[in-house]
């Protein structure tokens, strides 16, 4: 069996592991990252839409591969629809895979060193291992997504079944587009459970088009109501891209250090609940969990938990109580139109707060 050790040993080689990678190499640590497929990064299963003021913070160029510019949203309840847009461009529709490539190359330019092929299956006393592999580390971070091998060979706590969203997704060609600034919201509680459906123009006729539920034995009934609708219908083009089903966490694990193992990403759970985007938050807890790695393999003693919770904690807690106020009413406009909240209000609101990413204020 090969040995190998390093300062730092990441598990995953996807958004969240690279960045972690990246910020570790600066800092001067040995890396090693490590990926179970044969290339790094997460081949598209994401929708690729992020606040431009999100994406900025991960200091990545993406002109090489933006797909589109996002203005506002269709919001769509029942029969109720309304339309919350802005001038400037609030969000953008990336290649998701070239995205991952670009931020693993850059943990590897800062020095990290990548193996792919490399499935961590197990533990023992001296570190983890694949089939043919052993790794030390003086610090192991899972950035291994949703249904994280390090959470569970460590003993983390679960984050629950009913906090996980599966998700339907596929990107179609030639559709109907009405105006491409616009992505579709679609919330409803009978067909979405936990979720909601949507359509996000990405570039020239293409649409990438899904929906999620937490409610996993309805996945069926949900997939044939969605593309069911009207709205959907129309826009969904007759050629098929790709298409894929993936796991969202809705919420983070209580614990996401022990000691000097870390977790990171959709692995800690760092996402916001009420759109299902994990990139831009877990991909800067990552880079915190990389920094603070290198500077305690350096002789600091950091706590990243403390100080993710400290940074980012109250703003999750923000999209997690959407969450619940949009999950505990029949629809969540009907209860906004009860409530004299008319769509006049809700487009102010969002036009003031409506930065995808950044509901609360971010210390
Ligand atoms: C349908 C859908 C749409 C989404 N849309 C958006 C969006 O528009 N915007 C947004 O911000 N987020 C979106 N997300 C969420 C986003 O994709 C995740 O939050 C993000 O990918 C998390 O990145 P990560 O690096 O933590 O995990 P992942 O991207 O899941 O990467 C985990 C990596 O670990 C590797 N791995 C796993 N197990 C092992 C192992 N045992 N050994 C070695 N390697 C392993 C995997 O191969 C993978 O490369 C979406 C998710 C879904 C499902």
């Amino acid at each position: 069996m090969n040995e190998t050790t390093a300062d730092v040993v990441i598990v995953g080689a996807s958004a969240t592991g690279s960045l972690a990678g990246r910020e570790a190499a600066k800092r001067g640590a040995s890396v090693l990252l490590l990926e179970e497929d044969s290339l790094p990064g997460k081949f598209h299963k994401c929708s690729g839409l992020y606040s431009k003021r999100g994406i900025e913070k991960l200091n990545v160029d993406y002109s090489g591969f933006f797909c589109n510019e996002i203005k506002g949203a269709n919001i769509h309840a029942g029969k109720h629809s309304f339309t919350v847009q802005k001038k400037e461009s609030i969000a953008l529709v990336l290649d998701r895979q070239k995205l991952d490539e670009a931020l693993c190359q850059q943990a590897i330019d800062a020095g990290a060193k990548l193996q792919t092929s490399q499935k961590i299956m197990r533990k023992n006393e001296n570190g983890i291992a694949s089939q043919n592999s052993m790794f030390g580390f003086r610090y192991l971070i899972g950035a291994d997504g949703v249904s994280s091998t390090v959470a569970h060979l460590y003993n983390f706590p679960s984050i629950g079944n009913g906090n996980i969203a599966m998700c339907y997704e596929a990107e179609f060609d030639n559709c109907n587009i009405e105006n491409p600034e616009l992505v579709d919201v679609f919330l409803d509680r009978k067909i979405f459970p936990g979720f909601f459906g949507w359509i996000i123009p990405s570039g020239g006729k293409k649409a990438r088009i899904g929906f999620g539920t937490t409610k996993h034995a309805a996945l069926k009934i949900a997939f044939n109501s969605f593309f069911a609708l009207p709205q959907v219908q129309q826009v969904r083009g007759d050629k098929t891209l790709r298409d894929f089903w993936h796991a969202i966490p809705l919420r983070t694990r209580k614990v996401t250090q022990k000691q000097n193992v870390l977790l990171v990403g959709d692995a800690a759970g760092q996402v916001k609940s009420t759109s299902g985007g994990g990139v831009v938050f877990g991909g800067q807890c990552a880079m915190l969990a990389g920094e603070i790695a290198a500077r305690n393999c350096n002789g600091e003693n950091l706590n990243y938990e403390a100080a993710w919770r400290k940074k980012f904690g109250k703003v999750l807690k923000t999209h997690r109580a959407i969450r619940k106020i949009f999950d505990a009413v029949p629809t969540p406009l009907h209860k906004l139109t009860v409530f004299g909240f008319d769509k006049l209000f809700v487009s102010k609101l969002v036009e003031k707060f409506g930065d995808m990413d950044y509901i609360a204020s971010v210390k």
